[in-house]
């Protein structure tokens, strides 16, 4: 509490106890810091959200998030969160201009040599640029009345008690802004780790598992006959080609397409050299439609060299009054779209430990938090260590799961089951074990069956309509 001189309404002077303003500084305005900002303007008095780059007043792209540039697919898993946090929020988005559909109906996953199964899934995709879902998130977040947004100010460290056991604030220069609270969420880059260990603290473990991962991105005028009106192509890269690719309708009539390379040269930026590219890709569905629609603006291009996970839940002595959280704790190979689901599923995370107290609050957080990443982190690493290139241990568990996968796509290809399975894990809905659970593995091991003992027909029906 404290003590505040003031007149009475006698004009005598008394002293008033007004209670201490609780309050909590973010770090960073993008996605993670916005739901994180979300979650602490319930529990806080005031929120401040400190941001580097100036923010903008409608959809744009900024530098301090440069992967902005880049197909954002969102999860269903992120979109059930986004909706826990903004109800409304999906409906808001497709009346802005996202695209809705079911992902599995309107959309053509090519995975091991043909496209899975096509069925009304009840799995609801929304597809808009990476800077639309930014600004719609952060318009809700400027809503909320003891929130704060101040731009053009990058924070360069922390201030922290004497005994430095608890972080009470943040540096902006010379400057300090206090709180009770402090989190950073300024992504990839985060300097946490040095902070830290300028204060005495040891480092976090870093895991880091190269990917070689190179982006090319343009969009393209979208025509309603292009796909027949499906709303997205997803064709990931396999060992043998390295080479994939991304095509998903955004708001304003476009398509955004990428074309991704493992671990060799980038898909080229000029327009035709990025066509050729896309002609080369495992199906030709993008391609059909690059080579004929009208391109919108230049290219983007972006490496992302690894995957990086730091672990704060391992850390035997940690401040109060910090928490890291997003992509400064984890950041994915983006072509498995989880990185703003984590985010999400964080800040839903950070929602329930508030609800619990302050107590104790980072090991609460990180302990949940860690969890959170495990699934998609172990979903990611381990497909990725099907390419020869990726660094990491090979346990025969991963070998045995990834040739377990390559069969579940195959049977997918034919059984809405199998398909269904795979697409809920994916998007986040249900554990991994999911996939590996006695009614799927079946169904995998049948379909597999089912595919070879049809193979030869199939081979012959098509011998004999080539030949015809
Ligand atoms: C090429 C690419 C494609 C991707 N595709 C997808 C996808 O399809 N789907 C998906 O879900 N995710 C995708 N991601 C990941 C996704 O972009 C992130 O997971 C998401 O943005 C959450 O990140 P974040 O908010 O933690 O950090 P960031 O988005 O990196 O934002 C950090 C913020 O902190 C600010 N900042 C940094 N330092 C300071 C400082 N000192 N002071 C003040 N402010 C600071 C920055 O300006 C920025 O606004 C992709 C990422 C990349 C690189």
């Amino acid at each position: 509490m404290n003590n505040e001189l003031r007149s009475n309404f006698l004009g005598d002077r008394v002293t008033y106890k007004i209670p201490n303003e609780e309050r909590a500084v973010v770090i960073g305005a993008s996605m993670a810091g916005l739901l994180t900002a979300r979650v602490l303007a319930e529990r806080y008095d005031k929120v401040i959200v400190l941001e580097r780059d100036e923010l903008p007043t409608s959809v744009e792209n900024r530098r301090g998030v440069p992967q902005g540039l880049h197909t954002h697919g969102l999860l269903a898993g992120g979109r059930e969160a986004l909706e826990q946090l903004f109800p409304g929020i999906s409906a808001e988005c497709v009346s802005n201009g996202a695209i809705s559909g079911d992902i599995l109906q309107e959309s053509r996953w090519f995975m091991e040599g043909a496209c899975h199964a096509r069925f009304a899934s009840g799995l609801t995709g929304l597809l808009m640029t990476r800077p639309f879902l930014e600004s719609v998130v952060r318009e809700r977040v400027r809503r909320l009345a003891n929130v704060e947004f101040r731009d053009n100010i990058a924070v360069t460290g922390l201030a922290a008690s004497p005994a430095k056991d608890r972080i009470t604030g943040v540096t902006v220069g010379e400057e300090v802004l206090e709180s009770s609270l402090v989190v950073d969420a300024t992504g990839r880059g985060s300097r946490s780790p040095q902070w830290l260990e300028a204060m005495g603290y040891p480092k976090p473990e870093e895991e880091r598992v190269e990917v070689g991962l190179r982006y090319t991105t343009r969009f393209f005028k979208r025509r309603q006959e292009d796909l027949d009106g499906d709303m997205a192509v997803i064709i990931p890269p396999t060992p043998s080609g390295k080479r994939g690719g991304v095509m998903l309708a955004q708001e304003g009539g476009r398509w955004t397409v990428t074309l991704i390379s493992h671990f060799g040269p980038a898909a080229p930026a000029d327009l035709d050299g990025f066509v050729e590219f896309s002609r080369t890709l495992p199906a030709p569905y993008i391609h059909e439609v690059v080579r004929r629609v009208k391109p919108q603006g230049d290219a983007s291009s972006t490496r992302f060299p690894a995957s990086v996970r730091r672990h704060y839940e391992r850390l035997k002595r940690f401040p109060q009054g910090y928490l890291v959280t997003g992509d400064a704790l984890s950041s994915f190979n983006p072509i498995y779209g989880q990185g703003m689901t984590v985010a999400a599923l964080e800040a839903v995370a950070l929602k329930g430990c508030l609800a619990e107290g302050t107590t104790d609050l980072a090991r609460r957080f990180f302990a949940r938090a860690s969890k959170i990443v495990d699934i998609p982190w172990s979903m990611a690493v381990g497909n990725d260590l099907r390419m020869p290139e990726t660094t990491g241990p090979r346990s025969a568990a991963v070998r045995m799961i990834n040739a377990y996968i390559g069969k579940l796509h195959k049977a997918a290809h034919h059984d809405p089951a199998v398909a269904f399975a795979f697409h809920q894990v994916g998007n986040l809905l249900r554990p991994p074990s999911h996939i590996l659970h006695p009614r799927v593995a079946a169904r995998v091991f049948w379909g597999n069956l089912r595919s070879r003992a049809l193979a030869p027909a199939v081979a012959g029906a098509l011998g004999s309509n080539l030949a015809q």
